[in-house]
């Protein structure tokens, strides 16, 4: 077994022991495995164990690594910072965009999305973190963007995500994950569509995520290995 396809396995076993002790099926909990930084063999080795849904940030590296791995089907997730000039090869290439943080991104990914492809699945990035995070819609403004992506044609909303800050403290994970949850039934209620995607929890805080609810979480470092940003 290579060591992908053996922290895959542990990452798994984590996931399922989350589930358990939240009281939640097994099967409530998707996997996407974050893969940024790492060569298309990396990801070659954890579709060879199973996992066929990758999380990607940057554009191009993603379109190399989509081009590389065509043959085997992969679903592919765009999770990085979106900026306008970007969105094309986004609507094109992706089934997944989870860090939608602006009514404007939503608005171009639903003009470029093709149509000939499914409706591109979207989550609304959330600041759930306040002054500390920069990233993500303000939590105010959600269900006011969350209701004009509702109407967009060629995209499909399917709920919110989230990065909190990262912190060792376990009741402020849960908090900043609860917070979530509760503006994703807010949001379900008011714009009257069925939303069932929470995109949240990585590496270090999965279990505190599951506990509230998480039905996506985004995994890189615990797959793949620490990243190295310096080659
Ligand atoms: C890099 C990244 C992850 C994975 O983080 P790890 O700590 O390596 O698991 C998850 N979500 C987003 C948006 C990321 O950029």
């Amino acid at each position: 077994m290579t060591s992908i396809a053996a922290n895959l396995q542990a990452v798994r076993e984590r996931i399922g022991a989350a589930c358990r002790a939240a009281g939640r099926p097994a099967d409530s909990v998707s996997l996407l495995a974050v893969s940024k930084t790492w060569p298309a063999s990396a990801l070659r080795d954890a579709a060879g164990a199973g996992q066929l849904a990758f999380g990607e940030n940057y554009v191009q590296e993603a379109l190399d690594k989509i081009a590389t791995l065509q043959a085997l089907a992969l679903e592919w997730h765009f999770i990085g910072p979106l900026q306008s000039n970007k969105t094309r090869a986004v609507a094109e290439n992706f089934a997944w965009v989870h860090s939608v943080d602006r009514l404007k991104i939503a608005e171009r990914l639903a003009a470029q999305r093709p149509p000939n492809l499914p409706p591109l699945n979207v989550c609304l990035q959330v600041n759930v973190s306040g002054e500390a995070s920069k990233s993500g819609c303000a939590p105010a403004e959600a269900p006011a963007v969350a209701a004009a992506i509702v109407r967009l044609p060629g995209l499909r909303l399917r709920g919110l995500m989230a990065i909190p800050e990262p912190t060792d403290d376990t009741a402020l994970q849960r908090r900043r994950f609860a917070s979530l949850r509760e503006a994703l039934a807010t949001i379900s209620a008011q714009t009257g569509s069925p939303l069932d995607t929470l995109s949240m929890g990585m590496s270090d805080d999965l279990e505190a995520a599951i506990m509230e609810g998480a039905t996506m979480v985004r995994v890189g470092t615990a797959i793949f290995g620490k990243r190295d940003y310096t080659t």
